[in-house]
């Protein structure tokens, strides 16, 4: 065997599973075909839950994010209606503005810092799985190699070869009659007003920035990009259809834009250095991969689920599957996995997908022109005035909903949720639980000083940290963290029942 895990593919979803693999002990090789990293323009913000699982690592911050803790959201819209978040008691739309190529980045950088074995211009051809390891062909700079390895993860896109290459189908649909054109622009200076944030369009009318609108022909957002560009996004349902290999052009985008509006805005391509979005997309293309594992493969990111980009939820989904994986990887090489840890991936994240999936699916309808959407949309206007309504929706768009696997009897409400943030004192110092997660272990905190627990958790001090913090109402007596942040266990008022039981089914027989 020359190495414990492979990961196909260096995008930030590879990137992120890497480093959690070296924090838990293990050291990947991670196959990218890219000799230099993509200048594509695509993402723009992280959004959900998994901006706190960043603050786990002490990654917002250096991420570039403000305050000392991730902030919510004041506002965000669901199928293009205004949610007002304000309201909310517990607001979960967490965000992270950060370009995809800044992201990828500083996670290769903290990946080669970390001491990952990063192969640039190595692309993974073929692969072929036995009972004791996974063999791949690489095409490297230097020629074609083989490998073979305990375990290899496909992080390699939504086109993923390595997908294709354990058989494994990739269901869904994908709708040609819905097409998104996207384009960075420029428009008349003149016409831009930042005072009151549109835009003033030949005929007199004014467009709002930020916010997505609806006609009866389509949907578009006009977004401030950088100085003097914006980003136009615009989707027709029936328009004209995409046509041979033509490429897109500005001109294709402005006359989209000019349909669904029913004027013209003139748009021009930026005369500033790129990378420059400039794209045309099926955007109805819904699919996640049947299984997330086959043997010793596994599928995460991109290469798992494809859907579209309305709300961007596709990093919120994809690096959290980073986060789930790694440890459970890492337990399996280093033998103390229990049983089942590996398939409660697949059976954890696959329904985190299909959420997204549905979310993006109804606003992508909620969108799209006629009458009877319309009135749907009223109906939903309506309803999200009710606070209830709105945080649901809120909870749905930033993944905090999801619940995994509890144990048998009555858990604790936090049991299977992510762990909520918590202010610490431990002794004299001052601290916050995501603090206590930098190194993505396991974790034991101890909120009531229960003494016991640590004669109880003794036997897996191996693998479990154990911590006696005090903090004010705190939320349980005690809760038991996985490394990805989720609530394994939580001791409330009727006792620690179970606590033996979470102990064993995450972190194995104990030594
Ligand atoms: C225009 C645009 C805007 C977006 N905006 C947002 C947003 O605002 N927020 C958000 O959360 N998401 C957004 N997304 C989605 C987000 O970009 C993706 O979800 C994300 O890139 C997925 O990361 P990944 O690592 O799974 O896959 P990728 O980023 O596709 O990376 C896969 C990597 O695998 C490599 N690879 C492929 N095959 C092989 C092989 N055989 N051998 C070796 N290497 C291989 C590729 O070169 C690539 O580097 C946007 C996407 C686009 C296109």
């Amino acid at each position: 065997m020359n190495v414990d895990v492979i990961i196909v593919g260096g995008g930030p979803v590879g990137l992120l599973l890497a480093g959690e693999l070296i924090l838990a002990g293990v050291r990947p090789v991670v196959l990218e075909q890219l000799s230099e990293r993509s200048t594509a323009y695509k993402a723009n913000a992280l959004v959900g839950q998994v901006v706190r699982f960043l603050d786990h690592r002490g990654l917002y911050q250096s991420f570039g994010g403000r305050g000392d803790r991730p902030q919510p959201a004041p506002a965000f819209l669901f199928g293009a209606l205004p949610l007002k978040l304000s309201g909310l008691a517990e607001n979960p739309l967490y965000g992270l503005q950060i370009r995809q190529a800044r992201l990828e980045s500083l996670l290769e950088q903290r990946a080669r810092d970390l001491g990952v074995d990063l192969r640039r211009g190595h692309r993974v051809q073929e692969l072929r799985q036995d009972d004791d390891a996974v063999t791949v062909q690489v095409q490297g700079p230097d020629g074609c190699y083989e490998m073979r390895t305990g375990y290899l993860v496909g992080c390699d896109g939504a086109r993923s070869g390595v997908r294709k290459m354990i058989g494994v189908s990739f269901s869904g649909f994908t709708d040609p009659s819905i097409i998104s054109r996207a384009a960075h622009v420029t428009v008349p200076a003149s016409s831009i007003s930042t005072d009151t944030a549109d835009i003033a369009l030949p005929s007199g009318d004014r467009i709002g920035l930020y916010a997505w609108h609806r006609t009866e022909r389509g949907a578009y957002v006009v977004v401030p990009h950088e100085p003097g560009v914006l980003m136009v996004s615009v989707i027709e349902w029936d328009g004209p259809p995409i046509t041979g290999e033509i490429p897109v052009s500005i001109e294709e985008v402005r006359a989209s834009l000019h349909r669904v509006l029913g004027q013209d805005l003139p748009l021009a391509a930026p005369t500033t250095p790129g990378p420059h979005l400039l794209r045309r997309v099926y955007v109805a293309n819904t699919r996640i991969a049947d299984s997330y594992r086959h043997g010793r493969v596994f599928l995460a990111g991109d290469a798992a689920h494809v859907h579209s980009a309305v709300g961007a939820p596709g990093l919120n989904l994809g690096l959290q599957d980073a986060a789930n994986l790694g440890w459970k990887l890492a337990a399996q090489v280093h033998g103390w996995a229990p049983p089942g840890l590996l398939d409660s991936y697949h059976a954890e994240r696959r329904p985190a997908a299909e959420r997204v999936t549905m979310h993006t699916q109804a606003q992508l309808a909620l969108m799209s022109p006629g009458p009877a959407v319309t009135a749907l949309r009223q109906v939903v206007a309506e309803l999200l005035e009710t606070p209830v309504v709105t945080g649901q929706i809120t909870d749905l768009l930033a993944g905090s909903d999801v619940r995994y696997r509890t144990h048998p009897g009555t858990p604790h409400a936090l049991t299977g949720r992510f762990a909520p943030d918590l202010d610490l004192r431990i002794g004299s110092r001052d601290t916050r639980l995501a603090e206590l997660m930098r190194p993505g272990r396991p974790l034991l905190v101890d909120l009531t000083d229960a003494s016991h627990l640590a004669d109880l958790t003794g036997p897996w001090r191996d693998r479990v940290d154990l911590v006696t913090a005090h903090a004010p109402a705190p939320p349980a007596d005690a809760l038991l963290i996985r490394p990805d942040g989720y609530v394994a266990w939580a001791l409330g008022p009727n006792g620690n029942d179970h606590l033996l039981e979470a102990l064993g089914t995450w972190f194995g027989d104990p030594q």
